[in-house]
């Protein structure tokens, strides 16, 4: 069930004196306050309306302690430090997965917020404020003018602190690729995505999750360049990854199933559906299908949807793999072999899910 967002006009005595009110979105004069945390000000409903489906949806009751302590104190302790790093990840968390979903406009209220609130900790020019200046770029897609500067001021930070993490770079190459690619500049693009793979490799490892997004995002270059074999061994790569992913998280998982999933892991979810489900798209689309293949991403797909909570969607996954079983030559046993197991597997976890909501 979504919650409704509501505005109601602004009650001066309510506030410090003096102190005066800036749209969330535009920083114009506020008119309106959000009527639940009454932290939150607006010029007009249509901002208001545009900021809790962007970010505040999911953050109104958070923003209350932080900027009511901040109105009053104008002091941070370090707990408000805290607060305004975990909303910082939240907000850098839901731009992120608006914008793997094309939601280029409704990406930027929460890019908008994370470069905010990342000033506020990290203080203006600083190299913490590259992800919020990449998430900005990206969400200005479309504006040519706003995005070189949001660009150019991600290259000058980085440019500026030659010490600046490997994180930080992997990121930065990744929006470069990002952007190179909707521009139809594929060699470029390339060349970013390699570079991106390099720093999340020298950070994070070979086999990580993080890695793996920059392997997909390399195999859509080659989608559009016609290298279909390439795309193939990119995305088995990615479908192992998660695959070992997905099944030591349902591991834990099995440990303590009343735990909710967390926050940040619905956001990296989403983004990851839309991952997994473009890989499932090419593979079922290709002419020589390989049902191993197909396999293996679609128990991804079950086993993160049943991780999200979504057991409708794991009921429909696992149906919809029935009929490619039946549709094997009967020649391809080892495949058949791979694939029964991972039926199999999927089996234990569907049993596991009957028994969990029984
Ligand atoms: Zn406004
Ligand atoms: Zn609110």
């Amino acid at each position: 069930m979504e919650a409704e967002s509501q505005a109601s006009a602004i009650i001066p005595l309510a506030l410090p004196k003096g102190a005066e009110k800036f749209c969330e979105l535009c920083q114009r004069e506020a008119r309106l306050q959000c009527s639940k945390c009454r932290v939150t000000f607006y010029c007009a409903a249509e901002h208001q309306q545009a900021d809790w489906v962007g970010i505040h949806e999911r953050i109104c009751q958070l923003l209350v302690p932080i900027r009511a302590l901040t109105l009053c104190s104008l002091r941070q302790t370090s707990h408000t430090e805290t607060q305004i790093k975990k909303l910082i990840e939240i907000c850098r968390l839901v731009a992120q997965s608006k914008l793997s979903e094309g939601k280029h406009q409704e990406a930027l209220p929460a890019a908008q917020l994370c470069l905010r609130c990342s000033i506020d900790v990290h203080g203006p020019n600083t190299v913490q404020l590259v992800p919020a200046y990449l998430l900005l770029a990206e969400a200005n897609m479309g504006e040519k003018q706003a995005q070189n500067d949001f660009l150019s001021q991600a290259e000058w930070a980085v440019l500026k602190s030659p010490k600046c993490g490997l994180t930080i770079h992997h990121q930065l190459h990744r929006s470069l690729g990002r952007l190179h690619v909707a521009a139809g500049d594929l060699d470029t693009a390339l060349h970013n995505f390699a570079n991106d793979i390099y720093f999340a490799t020298e950070e994070y490892g070979l086999d990580s999750t993080v890695t793996s997004r920059g392997y997909f995002l390399m195999a859509d270059v080659f989608t559009k360049q016609g290298k279909i074999p390439t795309v193939h061994s990119l995305y088995s790569e990615v479908a192992r990854i998660w695959h070992r992913h997905l099944t030591r998280l349902l591991e834990t998982r099995k440990e303590s199933i009343q735990n909710p999933p967390v926050d940040s892991f619905y956001a990296e979810r989403v983004e990851v559906d839309e991952m997994l489900r473009t890989m499932l798209e090419f593979e079922q689309k290709d002419t020589r299908k390989d049902p191993a293949r197909i396999a293996v991403v679609a128990h991804c797909l079950a086993m993160l949807s049943f991780l999200g909570g979504d057991f409708l969607k794991v009921i429909q996954t696992v149906s919809k793999l029935g009929p490619q079983h039946k549709e094997k030559k009967k020649n391809q046993a080892s495949q058949r072999f791979h694939f029964i197991d991972t039926i199999l597997v999927h089996t234990n976890h569907f049993f596991f899910f009957k028994n969990t909501i029984n």
